[in-house]
């Protein structure tokens, strides 16, 4: 299974976006949008104990934190390319391992 979750930054200033549990941090630029996917290789969203529970989200002041419930996570830009692929692709249920 495969969720998107669109991040909006509204504001003049970048905004930071961290994805846990990796405690990865991305700044989405003003004016734009970043995209947090994340997958599953079953029916399921391992990292919550409710159903249909693919993300998270804790906004703050000036950052938002996005918990993904899945195997992995992919941030793309508004326009679907990836921009950050980190080192988590092995773990990606979507992809062939190496
Ligand atoms: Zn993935």
């Amino acid at each position: 299974m495969t969720a998107r979750l669109v991040v909006g930054n509204g504001g003049q200033e970048p905004r930071e976006l961290s994805v846990e549990p990796w405690a990865d941090v991305h700044w989405i630029p003003p004016k734009q949008s970043s995209v947090v996917v994340t997958h599953s290789p079953r029916d399921s969203w391992p990292g919550t104990t409710r159903g249909d529970e693919p993300f998270q989200a804790h906004h703050r002041a000036d950052s938002v934190t996005v918990w993904a419930n899945g195997h992995c996570f992919h941030i793309s830009d508004q326009d679907g390319n990836e921009i950050l692929a980190g080192d988590y692709i092995p773990a990606c249920p979507a992809r062939p391992r190496p």
